[in-house]
């Protein structure tokens, strides 16, 4: 039998002991780009799957400057001074199109990644949206094996990567900041509608009495709006995470959260949903790679897009055309 670098037994049981230096081990596998290690990396997922489920998984979006990484740091901090194991994952939209991380650029998060009961991993730098939402949905599910209690996913507010978080997490907290009068205004409707909290933020100084203010006049709204969650009430929370308010508030939300859902049975079948979609976004991306790796696929397509536009083709003979052959 070759030698593999990586022993896919001896990784699954030191992620069974904790090791985090095994956990990164194993997301590098799950995100090489070689047949042998996406092979391990599944092996060892599926023998980690019965350990995964029993953290809480929470989305945390906002626009850049409303202070996730602030917030994340502080009230990872928080929880992992209580004794609970919290793992941050990211997913940025604008890595995939420039190979860069939210977290990875970053030097923030210091104190949190030197704790002994957190881990850190930067948004995977490359791939499409869709391929970085499927490997965060792994290290995710790595992490719980490894113990981790609480999974805290940030997301840029752009594009539709709340939507994908939103689809992957338990609950999804929406950062804003105050003066929010023309922000309300302007703000899409959908995105308060993905979340369970509205945090707003920076609720401090000379912005206190105005982040009062604000979360009143969210609550107003919110009053109006289609809630994220069956049976739960979207909530506005002021926070600092300068000034260390509201965070207590807020984990408190959330625990609350839990046991609403999970007394509902919503909270369960939520992740079943969850998963079932995750099932058939992957089938649609497997396909669709199969496809483009037949020869000539890619070519052909950009023929039949000059016949397209030449008046010579309509749309649906030009998908004949592509597809009919195939089988599928
Ligand atoms: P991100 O782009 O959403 O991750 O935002 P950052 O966490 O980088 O924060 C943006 C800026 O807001 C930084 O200069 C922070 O110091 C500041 N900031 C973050 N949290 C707070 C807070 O609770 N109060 C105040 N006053 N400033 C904050």
């Amino acid at each position: 039998k070759k030698q593999r670098v990586i022993d896919v037994d001896e990784v699954y049981a030191k992620i069974c002991e904790g090791s985090r230096l095994h956990l990164s081990k194993a997301i590098t596998l799950l995100e090489s780009i070689h047949e042998e290690d996406k092979k391990a990396g599944q092996a060892l997922l599926k023998k980690l799957l019965p350990k995964t489920g029993s953290s809480i998984r929470i989305g945390i979006t906002g626009v850049p400057g409303a202070g996730k990484s602030t917030f994340i740091e502080t009230f990872g901090l928080m929880l992992a001074e209580k004794g609970y194991k919290v793992a941050v994952l990211a997913i940025d939209p604008s890595s995939t199109v420039n190979g860069g991380s939210i977290l990875g650029d970053k030097t923030r998060m210091e104190a949190l990644a030197r704790h002994q009961n957190a881990f850190i991993r930067p948004s995977p730098s490359s791939g499409t949206l869709g391929g970085v939402h499927k490997k965060t949905r792994e290290t995710m599910l790595l992490c719980e094996a490894t113990g981790y209690d609480i999974i805290l996913i940030e997301t840029v507010g752009v594009g539709q990567s709340e939507t994908v978080v939103r689809g992957m997490v338990d609950f999804f907290a929406l950062l804003v900041l105050t003066g929010a009068g023309d922000e309300l205004q302007g703000m899409k409707k959908g995105i308060m509608e993905l979340a369970d909290a509205i945090v707003v933020h920076k609720a401090d100084g000379d912005n206190e009495r105005l982040a009062k203010k604000t979360v009143r006049e969210y609550r107003q709204i919110l009053h109006f709006l289609q809630p994220a969650s069956p049976g739960w009430t979207t909530t506005a929370i002021p926070v600092s995470s300068l000034h260390h308010t509201g965070l207590d508030v807020f984990w408190e939300t959330v625990l609350s959260f839990q046991s609403t859902m999970e007394e509902s049975g919503e909270w369960q079948l939520r992740r079943q949903k969850q998963t079932k979609d995750w099932f058939h976004a992957m089938i649609r991306d497997r396909l669709i790679d199969n496809f483009f790796a037949q020869a000539g696929k890619k070519e052909l397509v950009t023929t039949l897009e000059k016949e397209l536009l030449v008046g010579e083709l309509t749309v649906a003979s030009a998908v004949d055309l592509l597809v009919s052959d195939n089988g599928f």
